[in-house]
């Protein structure tokens, strides 16, 4: 079947040393079943240091070092196995990330991961979030039509860039047309939830305290739509059925609104202090299954509105 990314795909590669909040670091890396053969079957002498740095605890994984560094992270930001030797060794984790995938019934789609920093730099920068590129084709069946959740994303996608109206509009329109309305549940709410969740880095608790769904758009309008649109993107095609498109898209409009409040709270007013928050905002939440399945949840429950 075909392999469809969005326009800005084509533009990604790993910054590696450049990278200010490297994806090597406060991650736990789970080492695959292929790649522990293949490091197990090495005869180069840093075969030994992969090995030793590997627990075989649950999943295997890499040990990770002091300030939960990657083992293999070399101090000026390179790796380690792919100095020595070579991208064909990193295991699958190390290989696909940030690469995340949708099956859809036109075939699979493959997005970029808004944790990465460059790949945040491109959905934040890049025009053009409803239009795709075909990348390639891989194995497999595309899905039966049963319940096509990727056509409503598109529909919305679309909503979403017509330039013709003002963002506020159209966020208020995409809000109706999915049935959702987060404005019927306090702040105060939605804060307690907020403050219920597991966090990577505690600090972020405190930087979270202040979700408004009332927070402006209007200085950051383009960077918000962006990074809804990819919300979008990522998480809506998945739905089985239409409750969970819908709590599926209450949540993408819930990290547009905390987006949209840490900006306002912290005076962004750059490209790159937005890139730092739409990070933290999707390795807190979207990155945390847990954290993911707790606010889709309380959305899908809490904010039932009329359908537009
Ligand atoms: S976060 Fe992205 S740019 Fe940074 S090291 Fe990881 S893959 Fe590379």
């Amino acid at each position: 079947m075909k392999l469809y990314a969005p326009k800005y795909y084509s533009h990604f590669s790993c910054i590696a040393d450049r990278c200010k909040h490297s994806c090597c670091v406060g991650w736990e890396i789970d080492v695959d079943e292929e790649s522990l053969r293949a490091y197990a079957a090495l005869e180069h002498p840093y075969g030994k240091t992969l090995m030793a740095s590997i627990s075989r605890e649950d999943t295997p994984h890499f040990c990770l070092t002091a300030g939960e560094r990657c083992p293999h992270l070399e101090p000026n930001g390179l790796c380690r196995v792919i100095l020595e030797l070579g991208e064909s060794y990193l295991c699958e984790i190390c290989r696909e990330h940030p690469r995340f995938y949708n099956d859809t019934s036109r075939g699979r789609e493959v997005g970029l991961g808004m944790a990465c920093e460059e790949a945040c730099r491109l959905i934040l920068s890049s025009d053009g979030y409803g239009e795709w590129i075909e990348v390639g084709e891989v194995s497999g069946e595309a899905l039966p039509e049963d319940f096509a959740a990727a056509e409503h994303r598109d529909r919305w996608l679309a909503l979403l860039a017509d330039g013709s109206r003002s963002y506020a509009a159209r966020l208020e329109e995409l809000c109706k047309t999915c049935g959702i309305d987060l404005s019927s549940v306090t702040d105060a709410a939605w804060r307690a939830l907020l403050d219920s969740l597991e966090y990577l880095d505690e600090t972020h608790r405190a930087w979270f305290s202040c979700f408004s769904t009332a927070a402006p758009t209007d200085a950051r309008e383009l960077w918000l739509e962006r990074a809804l649109a990819y919300f979008l993107f990522r998480h809506c095609a998945r739905a089985e059925d239409a409750w969970d498109l819908r709590a599926r898209a209450g949540f993408c409009l819930f990290c547009e609104r905390l987006l949209a409040s840490l900006a306002e709270s912290r005076g962004v007013d750059s490209l790159e202090a937005m890139i730092l928050l739409a990070q933290t905002v999707s390795e807190e939440l979207e990155y945390s299954e847990e954290n993911t399945a707790a606010i889709r949840d309380a959305v899908a429950e809490w904010t039932a509105s009329e359908v537009g």
